[in-house]
């Protein structure tokens, strides 16, 4: 089971961008580069095939390949713990200013790809639109991210505030 940060916690809370995109499951970073071996079970355990290995073998979600439906077939797979179904999936996604649409082109790729309804668009001068990404109702699953003809979908961590999590 996940545990998606609340509402005040999220707005209270603050994003980074520095930890790789583990798949579903991940414990904390420091912890799972500890434990993660590199085995690849979970890579050859995912039916979407999103899993790939980094240089050092450690697996991180590839989202040009597709989103992740949070089937925990990884979660499964994995035997030393780097992968648990307690941990918190607090991923969620956002565009760059790479965006067609933030550059007056024309494109709304990511929010018909978006089945949780988590991307409206703000109309702007000049023919831009600013693509808004409800955090509350975006579940982190990267299914915008391949659609996207530029690349501009970035999956962020949510990093909550000490206050917010369990002891
Ligand atoms: S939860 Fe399922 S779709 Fe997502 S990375 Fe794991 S095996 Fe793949
Ligand atoms: S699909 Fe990409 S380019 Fe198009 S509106 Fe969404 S973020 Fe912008
Ligand atoms: S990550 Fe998933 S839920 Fe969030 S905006 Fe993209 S498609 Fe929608």
């Amino acid at each position: 089971m996940t545990t998606a940060p609340s509402r005040r916690a999220f707005l209270r809370g603050r994003f980074q961008e520095t930890a790789p995109l583990r798949p579903f499951g991940a414990i904390a970073e420091f912890q799972f580069s500890e434990n993660c071996t590199g085995c690849g079970d979970c890579v050859r355990a995912c039916p979407e095939a999103i899993i790939v290995q980094e240089r050092a073998g450690l697996p991180v979600l590839d989202l040009n390949a597709g989103g992740c439906t949070f089937c925990g077939e990884c979660i499964t797979a994995c035997e030393t713990g780097a992968l648990t179904e307690g941990a918190s999936w607090t991923w969620k996604a956002d565009a760059t200013q790479a965006c067609l649409s933030r550059n007056a082109v024309q494109c709304r790729t990511c929010q018909d790809h978006c089945d949780e309804r988590a991307i409206r668009f703000q109309l702007l001068p000049g023919g831009r639109a600013e693509p808004k990404f409800d955090a509350d109702l975006c579940t982190g699953c990267g299914a915008c991210s391949a659609p996207c003809p530029v690349g501009a979908i970035k999956l962020t961590q949510f990093n909550p505030p000490k206050e917010a999590q369990s002891c």
